[in-house]
């Protein structure tokens, strides 16, 4: 029997910051409620009170919200612990899990071989007091656990290879697959959408559903790995894991939405920009691919510059304002900063080069006069260059000087009147309005500056060609 109602849940332990890996998988479940008009629930799985830390939990919430992914519901197991004591002692009664004091076995984790214990038919006896026990399931044996995994087709696992898997260190402490799967069962989870690191997890929960007789159990989606180019799991070393390092470095969470949605989704054509609202109706679960997914980190640029140039002036002048200041002051009226960020967002990969790349348009850099030479030229030719600029800008109306498309003409046109090569003129007068190898070009920058400004600019450099 299966649930009427899409419902899902995104599930992090807040033992760590959200990472690439995290969001996708929290992405995937919100996509596929919404495109079921289905609930997407937020569950803190801290129930590990040694390694939750309410930090990692503020920065899984911010981090969702940056990107656009809203809750429904959010659930703390940490506020639930009564309910998993009442199903512990149920299945304790039962005689469907039992009390071991193996502790080297406790977490199930790092031990070689499958632990069916020798106390498994001893269910419901007490521990003495001092002794350190834990719960485990007693799993029945010889089994073969089967389920359709909605990406991967039929997986089959024998009970075998689970051994009497731990449920819980005392009635107080439940571990990550009981904790979960009674969740999962108490809020009528329809899909479960999670990584394929929990493949092995999922024949355990599926025993539990059994134990308690339930008869809606969920269906299983397990997203593939992500990995680097070199094919293994990705990890720090093939770049930054942590989401709000993305923030930090200047991605747009539009970019980082539909770069997210391509590690392990396409659309079975070749259109690659959509945004959240359109991925909201586009999306199909059972297309997402079973191999590995690779991350590249071009590809993420290459969406971040396309979203750049989306966004209007306005937009970005709110997302960079802060920055600018922070970085050179806050001498700039607006006007100003509308001009930088127009010309600069054409060559920014980020929001934060928008604001870097700009540094010469509030201060000149020191340069020395060999920048300002262009091929062959000598400084007598740069020094002609550099008048006949001057010129050409004090000559600019107020209405040229405004507009860049007029500058663009005015500059491409004197530049050919000026010399064959365009760069004699134009390189030297970049330079000095510059001071750097790159930057946008001269009339861009006269466009930025204005006509005193630039002509100061000028000044210097031919002041430094004399020095
Ligand atoms: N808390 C688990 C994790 O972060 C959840 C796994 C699941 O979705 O069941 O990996």
């Amino acid at each position: 029997m299966r649930h009427s109602k899409v419902v899902v849940r995104f599930a992090p332990s807040p033992t760590g910051f959200l990472h690439l890996g995290g969001a996708r998988t929290a992405l995937f479940n919100y996509l596929f409620a919404k495109k079921n008009n289905g609930q997407f629930i937020l569950r803190i799985e801290d129930t590990d009170l040694v390694r939750s830390k309410k930090e990692f939990e503020q920065d899984i919430k911010d981090s969702l919200e940056w990107l656009g992914l809203k809750w429904d519901k959010i659930f703390y197991q940490s506020q639930r612990k009564e309910i998993y004591r009442k199903f512990l002692e149920q299945l304790l009664e039962e005689g469907k899990a039992f009390y071991c004091n193996h502790q080297k076995r406790a977490a199930d984790d790092g031990f070689s071989g499958p632990h069916f214990c020798s106390l498994r038919d001893k269910c419901g006896e007490k521990p003495r007091f001092n002794d350190r026990f834990i719960i485990r399931f007693k799993t029945p044996r010889g089994r073969d656990i089967v389920f359709n995994d909605i990406i991967r087709g039929r997986i089959t696992v024998n009970t075998e290879t689970l051994g009497d898997f731990a449920i819980a260190r005392s009635l107080k402490e439940p571990l990550y697959n009981f904790a979960a799967m009674i969740d999962d069962w108490q809020m009528k989870i329809s899909h479960i959408i999670r990584g394929e690191d929990h493949i092995s997890n999922t024949p355990k929960q599926i025993l539990l559903y059994e134990a308690f007789k339930v008869e809606k159990l969920p269906l299983y989606a397990h997203l593939p790995l992500i990995l680097g180019k070199d094919y293994s799991k990705m990890s720090k070393r093939h770049g930054d894991t942590a989401l709000h390092i993305y923030k930090q470095k200047g991605f747009l969470p539009e970019a980082i939405i539909n770069f997210l949605v391509f590690l392990g989704w396409n659309p079975k054509n070749d259109r690659e920009i959509f945004s959240l609202q359109e991925l909201e109706r586009e999306f199909i679960l059972k297309d997402v691919q079973k191999k590995g997914a690779i991350f590249n980190l071009d590809k993420l640029l290459w969406f971040n510059r396309n979203y750049i140039r989306k966004k209007n002036l306005e937009e970005l002048i709110d997302l960079t304002r802060e920055s600018f200041v922070k970085e050179y002051g806050s001498k700039f009226d607006l006007a100003f900063l509308a001009r930088v960020i127009e010309i600069e967002r054409e060559r920014a990969n980020t929001i934060v080069d928008i604001v870097k790349n700009s540094h010469y348009l509030f201060r000149v850099p020191h340069y020395s006069r060999d920048l300002l030479l262009w091929k062959e030229m000598d400084f007598n030719d740069v020094k002609r260059a550099l008048l006949y600029a001057k010129e050409l800008i004090n000559k600019l109306s107020n209405t040229e000087s405004d507009n860049r498309d007029k500058l663009k003409e005015v500059f491409l046109r004197e530049a050919g009147i000026f010399d064959g090569d365009r760069g004699r003129l134009l390189w030297p007068l970049r330079v000095a309005l510059s001071g750097l190898k790159t930057s946008a070009s001269p009339f861009e920058i006269v466009y930025v500056l204005g006509k005193d400004e630039s002509l100061s600019r000028i000044d210097k450099a031919l002041a430094i060609l004399i020095t």
